[in-house]
């Protein structure tokens, strides 16, 4: 990837009425030649506990973080992080993707109370961008954690059922033989706080989910790369396009703390030394190449680069531009 490819890119910002007498939503679109890649936030700058995500952070460390992060995405005072939980839907002239499920409507998740019996508008946010659940040909789940695969799955009269008819769903094999053989145990216990068993095994029922290895062309220009640590099989997505190469990094970070921090790690890192090796194995190969990174994590603006000067590593936003819809 050559330096300066794809630098003219810019963020859009788009607010969407869902109606129902609920607030508009922002999207963040980027279009690159024929592409258009959007973040769709399914629950959108959450303010989380900072321990919650980060067992090591001090009071002390988050006053000295709060000047070296965007601004708003730590509360010193509060002792808060501030979250998304963003898919990000991939339109090219081949193929209509989502990347991430986020955390699903109407699942049981009664140990994570942001995330039980939830009533998102994340349909509807698809819908306004013109996208029809049966116009989505793919969905790549890049682990299988509970909140990354809720909307592969919506309750209907059969129980629970693929949300996207005619999707492919593209899941790391690892990923998946780990997480059953831990529903196969006995005595039985709820895995990922239930959603494999709500949100991954009426995939395999219906029989629309691949599972493939960590090195895998999912589609023209849409690759799995290796990125094992915060989960035993975790994979990042690598979109390569004429004009520019977008990596979404699923949670191989957390939080924009984390380039000030780089030896936090997530409380729910499955091997805390391999997650980090692994973060900074991306850093490394993608700091100063162009590419635009697309973390799942980020609250808006997401869609940035890494750069590397004598201030350290940063991340930079992409620049944005407004406009309504
Ligand atoms: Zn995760």
């Amino acid at each position: 990837m050559a330096e300066g490819r794809g630098q003219d890119a810019m963020i859009e910002t788009l607010h969407v009425e869902i109606g129902h007498g609920r607030p508009a939503c922002s999207m963040d679109v980027l279009t690159i030649g024929a592409a258009r890649i959007v973040r769709i936030p399914d629950i959108d700058r959450i303010e989380w506990p900072a321990t919650a995500l980060f067992g090591a952070l001090t009071a002390e460390d988050l006053r000295a973080a709060a000047g070296a992060v965007p601004a708003g995405t730590v509360d010193a005072e509060a002792a808060t992080l501030l979250l998304s939980f963003n898919s990000y839907l991939v339109q090219t002239p081949d193929f209509t993707a989502l990347i991430d499920a986020g955390v699903g409507n109407g699942k049981e998740r009664l140990d994570r109370p942001a995330w039980h019996r939830r009533a998102g508008p994340f349909l509807d946010l698809l819908d306004g961008l013109g996208v029809r659940p049966d116009a989505v040909d793919i969905v790549v789940n890049t682990h299988l954690h509970a909140d990354h695969v809720g909307w592969n799955t919506v309750l209907g009269d059969a129980g629970w059922q693929p949300t996207f008819p005619r999707a492919r769903y593209v899941a790391p094999r690892a990923e998946f033989d780990h997480w059953n053989r831990l529903q196969q145990a006995e005595p039985p216990a709820p895995v990922l706080h239930g959603a494999f068993a709500d949100s991954v095994l009426p995939l395999r029922k219906a029989g629309c989910l691949d599972l493939v290895g960590p090195t895998f062309e999912i589609a023209p220009g849409l690759r799995f790369e290796p990125a094992a640590g915060h989960s035993p099989g975790m994979c990042v997505v690598r979109l390569t396009l004429d004009a520019a190469s977008v990596l979404f990094t699923a949670d191989v970070l957390h939080h924009p703390l984390q380039f000030a921090r780089r030896d936090l790690v997530s409380n729910f890192c499955a091997d805390a030394k391999m997650a980090r090796d692994t973060r900074d194995r991306l850093l490394e190969e993608n700091t100063g190449t162009g590419t635009i990174l697309a973390p799942y994590h980020f609250p808006s603006p997401a869609f940035g680069r890494l750069v590397q000067d004598a201030a350290g590593l940063r991340f930079v936003p992409l620049p944005m531009s407004s406009a309504a819809a």
